[in-house]
C-alpha cells in the first residue's frame, strides 16, 4: 500500500490534493490541514504529490514508472473505482450550470495571476510547458515529422481538443486550426469572460514547445488569431 506523508505545518490548506485525488483519499481536518483519510484507497498515481503548491505531501512505496496504466497492479486498483454507468447521465441542468461557473472563475483567475505575475514573459512559460511535457512523455512523441506528431496530438488530445492540421512545405510551416477546445465550449455557452485570450495565447506557445522540442528543432508562433475557434500558424526557424 501506498504511504502518504504530510508535513502538517507546510500544509497551506489549499485542498488542492482532495479535490485532485481521484479516489477521494483526503480529508481536510478541523484545523483544515490536509489528511490521508482513505490511504488505503491510494492507487499511486502520484497526483496529489505533483499538485501540492507547499511541496509538503509526498507519496512513497509505490512503484514509478510512465505511463502509469501500463502497471497491471495500477490497473487492478484503478479498476475498483471504475463506473460502470458515466457519471454525465446523472447531472441536472443545474449541476451543470454550477459547474461551468466555477469552471469560469477559475479560469478568469488563472489567467489573471498569469498576467499579473508573469506579464510578457508568460509566452515563455506556455512555450517551457510544451518542452517539459515532450521531454516527459518521449513514447507519446517519439515521431519523425512533424506530421506524424501531430498525428499522434490528435488520438492523445481527441477528447479534449479537436484540431485540423496542415505542414507545407514538409516541416515547415504548421497551420493548426482548434475546432473544438475547452475555451470554445465555454465560449459557445457565451462565459466569454474566463480569461480565453491569455489562456489561448499560453496554449499556442505550449504547442511551439512542444513540436520544438519533439523535433530538435525550433517552431515559433508566426501568426495566431484569439477569435473561437482558433488557428495557429508555427514557422520553423533555422
Ligand atoms: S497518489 Fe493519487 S490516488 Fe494516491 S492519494 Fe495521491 S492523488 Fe490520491
Ligand atoms: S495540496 Fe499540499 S498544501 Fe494543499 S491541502 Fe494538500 S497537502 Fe496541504
Amino acid at each position: 500500500m501506498a504511504t502518504l506523508t504530510i508535513e502538517r505545518q507546510g500544509c497551506r490548506s489549499c485542498s488542492m490534493c482532495k479535490d485532485i485525488c481521484p479516489t477521494e483519499v483526503f480529508d481536510l481536518d478541523d484545523q483544515q490541514i490536509a489528511v490521508a483519510a482513505r490511504p488505503e484507497d491510494c492507487i499511486g498515481c502520484t497526483s496529489c504529490e505533483a499538485i501540492c503548491p507547499s511541496r509538503c505531501l509526498t507519496v512513497s512505496d509505490i512503484m514509478r514508472q510512465r505511463p502509469f496504466y501500463r502497471i497491471e497492479e495500477n490497473v487492478r486498483l484503478v479498476s475498483r473505482f471504475l463506473r460502470r454507468t458515466p457519471m454525465s447521465s446523472e447531472l441536472t441542468d443545474s449541476d451543470w450550470e454550477e459547474a461551468l461557473r466555477d469552471v469560469t472563475t477559475r479560469l478568469r483567475g488563472i489567467a489573471a495571476s498569469i498576467v499579473e505575475t508573469m506579464g510578457r514573459g508568460q509566452r515563455v512559460v506556455g512555450r517551457k510547458a510544451g518542452q517539459l511535457t515532450a521531454e516527459r512523455t518521449p513514447e507519446a512523441y517519439e515521431a519523425a515529422t512533424v506530421e506524424s506528431i501531430l498525428q499522434a496530438m490528435q488520438a492523445k488530445f481527441n477528447g479534449c481538443y479537436k484540431f485540423a492540421f496542415s505542414v507545407e512545405p514538409p516541416d515547415e510551416a504548421v497551420t493548426i486550426r482548434f475546432e473544438r477546445c475547452p475555451l470554445t465550449l465555454l465560449q459557445a455557452e457565451e462565459r466569454p469572460d474566463s480569461g480565453g485570450e491569455v489562456l489561448c495565447s499560453l496554449l499556442k506557445e505550449y504547442w511551439a514547445g512542444l513540436i520544438s522540442a519533439s523535433t530538435g528543432r525550433t517552431f515559433a508562433v508566426e501568426q495566431a488569431s484569439s477569435q473561437c475557434p482558433c488557428t495557429v500558424v508555427l514557422r520553423a526557424r533555422e
